[in-house]
């Protein structure tokens, strides 16, 4: 797993689910993911059992934004909250047109270029959940040169494309959201890094971490809830 630039150590991907309101850790998992790309559902799925809700709204970070988890969550009565994550156009010298510029019309299955032509669907790509549209003919388009080095200009369309700007556009409606998560999600972080060695893991292998990650949420926890509602009322609780 990648720490930012440099050396890429054996490490685990820590995951979180932290209730907005109380900052307390309802759901947490280790795993060996090396990105959070693929956990949005996994995540939100276990976390609404472990707190038995029957709808759950999730808030997560760009590194969560995947189609087919949001599809996924929709599927279980979960609405995801993550801002999107595309690249930029990065063919070229990284100026070319966004495909956000191109207008998807459903009925025909086709997208609108910026000069008025159609791009129709071409090929499904399986491996990556997408697929593929090409622009019939850019030949004398006065844009062109802003579009695409190629002969004609190419597109890709998530299968899950629908949920995927649904969950974006949740966040661009409510830009607090993301302020939110960051409070929520940064503060056990913060606190169980302060209280570890920095982070780092005492045990090796997955099971010990699992165990050792366990014990540090569940302290973590301890000490939220009695600066929530202090120590002898949270004995009392617990008696
Ligand atoms: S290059 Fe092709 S796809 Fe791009 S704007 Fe021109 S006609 Fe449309």
């Amino acid at each position: 797993m990648g720490m930012g630039a440099g050396r890429k150590p054996p490490s685990y991907n820590v995951q979180t689910a932290v209730d907005a309101e109380t900052s307390l850790i309802v759901h947490h998992e280790v795993t060996t993911e090396p990105t959070d790309n693929r956990l949005l559902h996994p995540m939100a799925k276990a976390t609404k059992q472990a707190v038995e809700a029957d709808t759950l709204t999730v808030v997560a970070d760009a590194g969560y934004s995947n189609g087919t988890d949001a599809a996924a969550c929709e599927r279980d009565a979960i609405t995801p909250c993550v801002p999107a994550n595309r690249a930029i156009n990065n063919k070229g010298d990284g100026t070319l047109f966004d495909r956000s510029l191109f207008d998807y019309d459903s009925a025909a299955d086709a997208y609108r270029c910026p000069a008025g032509r159609t791009l129709m669907r071409k090929q499904i790509m399986r491996r990556d959940n997408c697929v593929l549209y090409a622009a019939q003919d850019c030949s004398g388009c006065a844009l062109k040169p802003r579009c695409t080095t190629a002969e004609r200009r190419f597109l890709t369309r998530h299968f899950h494309d629908d949920a995927l700007q649904r969950m974006n556009a949740r966040v661009a409606a409510d830009p607090g959201l993301m302020r939110q998560r960051r409070c929520a999600a940064e503060h056990p972080f913060g606190t169980i890094k302060r209280m570890t060695a920095g982070g780092r893991f005492l045990t090796r292998g997955l099971a010990k971490v699992k165990a050792e990650a366990a014990l540090s949420v569940l302290a973590y926890n301890i000490l939220r809830a009695v600066n929530l509602i202090g120590a002898s009322a949270l004995r009392a609780k617990l008696a």
